[in-house]
């Protein structure tokens, strides 16, 4: 059995949130439920049909769902 440092499971657990980190910043949020989305998921993105200058990302969920959205430049209320 082999015994694990103290010092490799911090270290593991550091990498581990500074991946999701930096995954957090790579990949999209969904503007209506604010989940990441990941990029296999069927999800969409487009301008805001008002402002045209925010990108609303909706995932495969609140698309089925027609999920309200809010514009987070204009807060323009979709879908
Ligand atoms: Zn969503
Ligand atoms: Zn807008």
């Amino acid at each position: 059995m082999a015994r694990v440092p103290q010092s490799f499971i911090s270290y593991r657990a550091d990498l581990q949130s500074r991946m999701s980190a930096q995954l957090e910043r790579l990949l999209p949020k969904c503007t209506s439920c604010g989940k990441l989305i990941a990029p296999y998921e069927r999800a969409v993105s487009f301008r805001c049909p008002q402002c045209g200058e925010a990108v609303i990302w909706r995932c495969e969920k609140c698309r089925r769902l027609s999920n309200p959205y809010v514009c987070p430049k204009c807060g323009f209320r979709g879908p």
